[in-house]
């Protein structure tokens, strides 16, 4: 196991465009970390940098509190697990996990032990004979995982694994990973843009956007004090509702529906005359008018049945929100709802830079 630290980490690519921007974290031994965000925000370039199959234009990166830009992929012990999984098609799965070790000149006979295990724990005892054309999308994953976890190393690098599988068995292999990683206690980082799976496997998650870090922290940090709009709306699903007002005598003004603010926000009067962003989750809300509560009435526009809840579309001002409500209360279309945003689950932004204002 190895901890990692990166040092205002930039990448600037040939072509002059800045990929990623003053990357500072502190990775620890065994720790699961997720980086998590739009398509193009740098997550992948970072994992790359870490792996060394791309130099780091700007700050330090230390394995082990021994400085590594210079080290190169092979020198890192560092085992990278890819979205194309990358198998050699003509070689069987046993050939395919012994790979790394049949490299380094490992004895036959300790290679056959560690294979015996690495498949034992990945399920793959049965299709060691196997090519990979004749494997399932899943099971040609594990064998790309196995490949990795078979050479011990202190840290495992994953990019989008599970993108290439369907939805039932992406779920399936996310519990796996997690099972894996409790099992190896590797220092894992972890690249996705799906927020569930940066939910339901981080210790830790980093939000990026166009190349920066917006928040780390655990999943119930992200969820329960998201640091701006952004990390607000990208964490949780059906994402956080967001409504832009005025704040007028101490009341946020939108459309018509002047909403009292003072109760809970006491430094409003800073705000007086400006923009900002009231937040709140779809699961947040009660259905009918309750105390202690901000208290709207919206037309339901289009309800979607998901077995236990129900998502209801409405329409605030002029912003669409989500309500998560029970399914055995679903309203019907094209009526008027009331319903209750408990003060202690809304989230105030700055309109300007979206930062949270509480
Ligand atoms: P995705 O989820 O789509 O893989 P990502 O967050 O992993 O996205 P990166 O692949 O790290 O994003 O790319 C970050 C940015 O750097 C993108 O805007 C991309 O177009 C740009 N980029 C990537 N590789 C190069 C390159 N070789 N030269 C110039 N720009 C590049």
């Amino acid at each position: 196991m190895a901890y990692l630290t990166l040092k205002n980490i930039n990448k600037i690519y040939p072509n002059g465009f800045h990929a990623v921007h003053n990357f500072n974290l502190e990775i620890e031994k065994g720790e699961f970390v997720v980086f998590v965000g739009p398509s193009g925000c740098g997550k992948s370039t970072t994992l790359r940098m870490i792996a060394g199959l791309e130099d780091i234009s700007n700050g330090e990166f230390l394995i082990n509190g021994r400085r590594a830009n210079e080290l190169g992929p092979r020198e890192r012990e560092i085992a990278m697990v890819f979205q194309s999984y990358a198998l050699y098609p003509q070689m069987t799965v046993y050939d395919n996990i012994a790979f790394g070790l049949t490299l380094q000149g490992v004895d036959e006979d300790v290679i056959e032990e560690r294979v015996n295990n690495t498949a034992r724990i990945l399920g793959l005892t049965d299709y060691l004979d196997r090519l990979p054309r004749a494997l399932s999308g899943g099971q040609r994953q594990r064998v790309a995982i196995g490949r990795a976890i078979i050479r011990k190393v202190g840290v495992f690098l994953m990019d989008e694994p599970l993108s290439n599988l369907d939805a039932k068995q992406r779920v399936t292999m996310r519990y796996e990973i997690a099972q894996i990683h409790r099992n190896t206690g590797a220092t894992t980082i972890y690249v996705t843009h799906d927020q569930t799976e940066a939910m339901t496997l981080a210790d830790r998650i980093v939000v990026m956007k166009d190349g920066y870090v917006q928040q780390v922290g655990t999943p119930y940090e992200l969820y329960f004090r998201p640091a701006n709009v952004f990390v607000a709306g990208f964490i949780g699903e059906p994402p956080m509702n967001f409504i832009r007002g005025t704040v007028r005598n101490g009341a946020l003004k939108f459309g018509d529906t002047p909403l009292e603010l003072s109760r809970k926000f006491a430094d409003i009067a800073r705000y007086e005359g400006k923009e900002i962003v009231f937040g709140f989750r779809p699961e947040a809300i009660h259905l009918g008018a309750r105390e202690d509560a901000y208290v709207l009435t919206s037309r339901v526009e289009l309800t979607e049945m998901l077995g236990d809840n129900t998502n209801v579309y409405i329409h605030s001002g002029e912003d669409q929100a989500i309500l998560k409500v029970d399914s055995h209360d679903t309203p019907e279309t094209d009526v008027d709802i009331t319903f209750s945003i408990p003060m202690e689950s809304v989230y105030l932004f700055d309109g300007e830079n979206e930062n949270v204002i509480c």
